[in-house]
């Protein structure tokens, strides 16, 4: 079967098995370059870097699940379920690194989660932040739901030397049972607060990216206070909050989800998002507005650089995750 795919999808098919546990099975993935680069201008990036492919944490909103669509794997839950780790080369990664911009802005996490339960396993986000520890000049934002992420608050502070680096914790609510349903494998809002406020005493610039919010689920003006004031609490420079997107192969999880945990929301979500994955008009202006008079309310930036760089546009949902 190996030889009729092409791309991608032959690599994953040749990648050996590297271990399985649970229902979960990881596998290498050949990689010849950890660094790509991002042409569209609504992103707030020129580079992204994904250590992995798939994600663990199995978020029902995940948009990234296509990314395993790919690699000719097409039911709904594969994309959480075989999680491929990226061969590291620290050689090649040297190289591309030297072939790119001075200033340059790379995302590390715009399609997985560097901190899943993998990272702890294979460390290539480790090695990755290893080298920026020893180099300068680049501007890197490091996007999780996992508070595993402090295990590299070393190495985050030797890479923020030379380097502007940012670390964004997703956290959608504070609601634990709510988290749970909604992000079954990430570790509960209370772990990632605790970890935002770690790397901030650690000096590390952090923030909060309370996206995706999700209508009548999650952006209620009692929810959204409760989420800043915790941010503010646990030392987050900067809080980011966009309305969710849901594109097809993101919908083929949530809307089953929705009709059995939500069901009197199924009809209005599939109504809206088949005819358009993007929420525009009147809620997401909407919404902006609550969240720049919360921001103003709970004294958060809205991005995580000062505004003359504008490294973060908030228009954006891929730099969210
Ligand atoms: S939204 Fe992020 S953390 Fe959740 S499954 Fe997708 S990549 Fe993983």
């Amino acid at each position: 079967m190996a030889e009729r795919l092409v791309g991608i999808a032959r690599l994953a098919a040749t990648g050996a098995s590297l271990d399985s546990k649970r229902e979960v099975e990881y596998r290498q993935l050949p990689t010849f370059k950890l660094l790509n680069r991002c042409t569209s201008p609504d992103m707030p990036f020129d580079w992204t870097i994904n250590p992995y492919r798939g994600c663990e944490i199995g978020c029902k909103y995940c948009y990234a699940r296509y990314t395993h669509e790919f690699m000719e794997r097409r039911e709904p839950d594969a994309f959480e379920r075989e999680i491929f780790a990226k061969q590291w080369n620290r050689a090649d990664f040297l190289k591309d690194l030297r072939r790119i911009e001075p200033g340059s802005r790379i995302a590390i996490g715009t399609a997985t989660d560097p901190y899943q339960p993998a990272e702890r396993r294979y460390g290539v986000t480790r090695s990755i932040l290893e080298v920026f520890a020893e180099r300068s000049g680049y501007r890197v934002g490091i996007t999780t739901k996992s508070d595993f992420v402090t295990r590299d608050i070393d190495v985050l502070r030797a890479a923020s030397r030379g380097n502007r680096v940012s670390v964004h914790l997703t956290i959608t609510t504070v609601d634990a049972a709510l988290a749970r349903k909604l992000e079954p494998r990430a570790p509960r809002p209370d772990l990632r607060l605790a970890a935002v406020k770690r790397l901030s005493e650690a000096g590390i610039d952090v923030g909060v990216f309370a996206s995706p919010v999700l209508p009548l689920i999650t952006d209620s003006d009692a929810q959204l206070e409760a989420l800043f004031a915790a941010a503010r609490d646990a030392g987050a420079r900067f809080v980011v909050a966009n309305p969710v997107f849901l594109m097809p192969c993101a919908l083929r999880v949530f809307l089953p989800f929705l009709e059995t945990e939500f069901p009197r929301l199924a009809t209005r979500y599939r109504d809206r998002f088949t005819k358009q994955p993007y929420l525009r008009g009147d809620y997401a202006e909407r919404l902006r507005g609550r969240i720049a008079r919360l921001r103003e309310r709970f004294g958060m930036a809205s991005r995580s650089e000062s505004r003359d760089d504008a490294p973060w546009p908030e228009t954006a949902q891929l730099s969210l995750f």
